[in-house]
């Protein structure tokens, strides 16, 4: 089955998934779509985010659905709210012409009442988060009698944030007539407990098997802090200038950003993801291929379409839950007999994950200090040189009568002077910048010490563990609650002392971006002359944000932002503690 017209799926979804630029199915589909379409048996997919297992196991179950009948037939457990939102909009996206067809979210962190009105509108597809589904059980607004598909997404994340009673009592309130989907990046000794309890003789598929490994890769990876890591991903590319990359992040939402970031610090760079049309992401494969943009920033599956061979470097500016999909990324640079660089970018908290694929895949991962701006410069002149030693052909016309008469300068001092003038830019942004501190990696396994913390918080406060977490697999995320107090759970984090941190009234319910705030404080802070106030982490919130400025533009943004307005709203900004 090379082609999604093989599939024997409805002209509806067919026409949808064509829209949106599917041609033919990802491994995971190739597996599942025949299997849900034609048998009656429990699964257990092994495959984590970004193989295209929402549609794997979304087309299917559309397929089949009754949409004669107003009862709900399909549900959907995951682990965070960002996932439930997005799996949502996939599935709307994919049954866009089965008119009859209506999907719900329900999630946490969000009023309970405006869900519960729109389940009366008689959904056949939930998708849901398990501590909302509970909460909604119990006011007894879900009616599950007639549930015919049950697919539990990323098990294991599921488990490993501390749902288990709620899968069990959700499976319970299910008919046991239903057939269950288990999707899972790793199979956790969790995971193999519920499938051999809640899961009848099930089928096993698992997406592929460790790619080759490639010996003229090196591997480096550097660690990072959360907040440090894009300032780190800017040094990293500025140490290596002569570069031809592509960056993989984990979530759609994510690629966007760091390609935003990039492409707001003046690089020619762009994002690849499934959030964009099929003839943009036509357009950025066509502007990378050619060289237009040296740097692309992209998610897995957006980037399978793209076959390049020259690429310098892979970035994981997010490491992937699954080693093979680290060698498989790795293995897009030292093609064609060139040697490549895989570099990583690691959270201090993230040593369990690297140590996993250095075992699983045998590769040898060496730690590397982020660059200094000192280090930065020294790269970047040899880059200059390696430039200007390849021009070996005359491009045009040049009479030599143009160039002015230079005699007073030695052949040392111009190179200096060249060098300068094409360096000044990165040289000044570096000249004051503080190096990023070395940082450790934590010895504790703090993945999951972060999870249990977080738990045990949650178990306190009673209620809605799923609100407010970050994007699909960021653990990062904060409750607004937790915000405002300080309260940020996990590590504390490290302060800049030359930052202040402001609340600033407005968030997403007010359709504030980043770039808004990024515009918002260069408008606030402008007018000292052309010098630009650096700007820290940005946080938006649904209902409020927090930003971090240059401690000596405080009183300048504070008095600034008082008149001035966003979408017709007032600005509010306090120095948060
Ligand atoms: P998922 O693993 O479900 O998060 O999917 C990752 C991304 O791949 C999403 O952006 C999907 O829209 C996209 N995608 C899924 N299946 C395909 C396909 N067959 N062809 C192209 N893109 C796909």
């Amino acid at each position: 089955m090379n082609l999604f017209t093989e599939t024997n799926l409805s002209p509806d979804i067919l026409k949808a998934i064509g829209e949106l630029g599917y041609e033919s199915p990802t491994e995971i589909q190739k597996q599942t779509i025949p299997f849900i379409l034609s048998d009656i048996r429990d699964l257990i997919a092994l495959a984590q985010t970004g193989t295209g297992k929402t549609a794997a196991f979304s087309l299917p179950i559309l397929d089949m659905i009754d949409d004669t009948s107003r009862k709900i037939q399909f549900l959907v457990l995951c682990p965070t709210r960002e996932l439930c939102l997005q799996i949502t909009k996939d599935i709307k996206n994919y049954s866009k012409y089965m008119q009859n067809i209506k999907t719900t979210a329900v999630y946490g962190g969000s009023s309970i009442m405006d869900q519960i009105r729109s389940l009366k509108e008689k959904p056949q597809i939930i998708v849901g988060t398990p501590g909302r589904v509970i909460d909604l059980i119990n006011r007894k607004a879900l009616d599950f009698s007639a549930i015919h598909w049950l697919v539990l997404d990323e098990a294991d994340e599921m488990l490993s944030m501390g749902f288990k009673d709620e899968l069990e009592t959700i499976m319970k309130e299910t008919p046991e007539t239903k057939q269950t989907f288990l999707f899972s990046a790793t199979m956790s000794k969790e995971v193999e407990r519920i499938s051999k309890n809640y899961l009848t003789k099930p089928h096993r598929i698992s997406v592929g098997s460790i790619n080759e490994v490639k010996k003229n890769i090196k591997h480096e990876y550097y660690v990072a802090g959360y907040r440090q890591k894009k300032e780190a991903l800017k040094r990293l590319i500025d140490s290596n200038p002569n570069q031809y990359s592509i960056i993989f992040c984990r979530t759609r939402m994510e690629t966007q950003e760091v390609a935003d970031f990039l492409m707001q610090n003046g690089y020619a760079a762009d994002a690849l993801h499934g959030d964009l049309s099929q003839a943009q992401r036509d357009t950025v494969m066509k502007k990378f291929r050619l060289k237009n943009i040296d740097i692309l920033v992209a998610t897995d599956v957006a980037a399978r379409g793209l076959d390049v061979d020259s690429l310098t470097h892979v970035v994981h500016y997010s490491l992937p839950d699954d080693p093979e999909v680290f060698v498989h990324r790795s293995g897009r640079t030292g093609r064609a007999g060139k040697d490549g660089i895989s570099i990583s970018l690691i959270k201090p908290e993230e040593s369990r994950k690297l140590k996993q694929i250095k075992s699983v895949t045998k590769i040898e991962i060496t730690e590397s200090r982020i660059p200094t701006g000192e280090d930065i410069v020294k790269a970047q002149v040899a880059g200059v040189f390696e430039n200007l030693l390849e021009v070996h052909q005359d491009f045009f016309e040049f009479d030599d009568s143009l160039i002015p008469d230079l005699s007073e300068f030695t052949k040392e001092e111009l190179v200096h002077k060249l060098l300068q003038f094409q360096l000044k830019d990165l040289a000044l942004y570096y000249k004051d910048k503080h190096d990023i501190l070395e940082q450790k990696m934590s010895s504790r396994d703090d993945d999951r010490g972060g999870r249990d913390r977080d738990r045990g918080r949650d178990r306190d406060r009673g209620r809605d563990r799923d609100r407010d977490r970050g994007p699909r697999g960021d653990r990062d995320g904060r409750s607004d609650r937790g915000e405002r107090r300080g309260d940020r759970g996990g590590k504390p984090r490290q302060r800049d002392e030359n930052m202040t941190r402001f609340f600033f009234n407005l968030g997403k319910k007010d359709q504030l971006k980043k770039l808004d705030v990024l515009e918002i404080i260069n408008k606030a802070t402008s007018s000292k002359g052309s010098k630009r106030a650096e700007i820290g982490n940005i946080e938006i919130l649904e209902k409020f944000s927090f930003f971090e400025i240059e401690k000596s533009y405080k009183n300048e943004l504070l008095g600034n932002i008082q008149s001035m307005k966003f979408k017709g709203k007032d600005m509010r900004a306090e120095e948060a503690n």
